[in-house]
């Protein structure tokens, strides 16, 4: 559920169902569109001491339209089916609108990670794996890291996959380098979130440089997309984690905390909560920890001009549609942090070739697909007189719609 009460799923299906009305699709096509393939529920006994505890793992398979389901595996307390067909929905969107050959799929385990010690965690992803490897594979289905999971996780679940079918490192992207993964993949998400940012100042003739950045969550996308954004020119005024965040409106030296685990570690003056980053006034705002963290609650004290999703979903259908009658440009997640899946394509691809790319040829290909995804987004927002989410579903569910169509709804 988000925090507004509403299904995550049921959110996502709302902008399925209102592009599918301006494109004129049939209602069984949209339904269509809004339904999950496949969905698959496990249970994962964890031994705990002398003792076991049982972890309820998911992977849910939305569309195969397009390509082979593609998607991550969330470590989260409060992973639940219907978070788990949103985050699959919105995958397929997401491959659909930078044209990569996918489709969708999300996985998850209901548990707190930071409760896991390095052993048990091995199990969990090993476990997850053994019960659903009969629906995964290179060309069926591909996992990737997600909060809670990283490039360690997905090692694991590569060697678990070898010892049951056998060589095949495309089974699973976001790897460590030294393991078949690709140099460029880990910094994928937040890169791609730092040069959206960029480009959405330029096209509304903002100044990049000394443009103000707030950022929620310093894990895998918040670090990257903080690291980038400074290099890009942008001041980072504000960031946060779980353990709470520091504003310094001369600007916080990101290159310095880079390497924190967690920023409670880092001395400062300026001590902010969690969620009050997400009040600081800014050019840019960066959610890039939960979703639903923008809500009927908190919409009104929201004082930034621009919001670039790193997270999926971090903003409820009510206050997305608040944001946008107070003149707030939001740059939607299936377009922001769509880096992160776009260079899982790249790891694949070279996986299957066998083949491995310099991480600066990696880094000028995802910034070249961005740049064109965002184009588009932006040329068909201007034509249909739309915001820039209703943009980003229109292109994507014109061209998985088109392929459950050529392909005699057979998917
Ligand atoms: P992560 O686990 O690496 O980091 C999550 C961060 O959020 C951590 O810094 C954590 O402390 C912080 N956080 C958690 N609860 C918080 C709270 N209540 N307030 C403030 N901060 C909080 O996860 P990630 O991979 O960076 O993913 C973050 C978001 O981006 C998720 O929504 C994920 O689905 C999305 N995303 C990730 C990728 C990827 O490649 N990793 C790709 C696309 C989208």
């Amino acid at each position: 559920m988000s925090s507004s009460g509403s299904s995550a799923f049921s959110e996502v299906n709302l902008k399925v169902a209102q592009a599918g009305e301006i494109l004129g699709l049939k209602p069984g096509v949209i339904s269509s569109l809004s339904s999950c393939e496949r969905e698959v529920v496990i249970s994962i006994p964890l031994r705990r001491g002398d003792d076991v505890e049982v972890l309820t793992g998911y992977r849910v398979q939305h569309s195969s339209a397009r390509g082979p389901r593609k998607g991550g595996i969330r470590f989260h307390q409060d992973v639940d089916l219907d978070e788990v067909r949103a985050l699959a929905s919105l995958m397929t969107w997401k491959t659909a609108l930078i044209d990569v050959p996918f489709g969708g799929a999300k996985g998850g385990v209901a548990v707190d990670p930071a409760k896991l010690s390095p052993i048990e965690k091995e199990e969990v992803i090993r476990r997850w794996t053994r019960s659903l490897v009969h629906v995964l594979g290179h060309h069926r289905d591909i996992p990737a890291p997600d909060m809670g999971t990283d490039a360690q996780s997905m090692a694991w679940l590569m060697d678990e996959f070898h010892r049951l079918e056998g060589f095949q490192p495309a089974c699973v992207t976001g790897k460590p380098v030294q393991l078949f993964g690709a140099p460029g993949r880990e910094e994928a998400t937040g890169r791609g979130v730092a040069r959206i940012a960029a480009e959405t100042l330029k096209q509304n003739d903002v100044k990049v440089k000394g443009a103000t950045v707030a950022i929620q969550g310093f894990g895998n996308v918040g670090r990257f997309a903080a690291l980038v954004c400074q290099e890009l020119g942008m001041k980072v005024i504000a960031v946060s984690d779980v353990s709470g965040g520091i504003h310094d409106k001369k600007g916080i030296d990101i290159e310095s905390i880079f390497h924190v685990k967690t920023l409670a570690e880092v001395e400062s003056d300026n001590r902010i909560g969690a969620s009050e980053v997400l009040e600081i006034e800014c050019d840019v705002l960066i959610p890039a920890a939960l979703g639903g963290v923008i809500n009927e609650k908190n919409v009104s004290q929201i004082n930034a001009t621009f919001i670039v999703e790193g997270a999926n979903q971090p903003i409820t259908h009510t206050a997305d549609r608040e944001l946008r009658t107070q003149g707030v440009i939001i740059v939607p997640d299936i377009l922001a942090n769509s880096g992160g899946v776009m260079g899982s394509y790249f790891e694949w691809t070279q996986n299957i070739q066998e083949f491995s790319w310099p991480v600066d040829k990696f880094r000028r290909e995802l910034d070249t697909r961005m740049e064109k995804a965002f184009g588009n987004v932006n040329k068909v927002s201007r034509k249909f007189s739309v915001d820039l989410r209703t943009a980003a579903f229109i292109v994507s569910v014109e061209r998985v719609a088109g392929a459950f169509e050529l392909r005699g709804s057979l998917v």
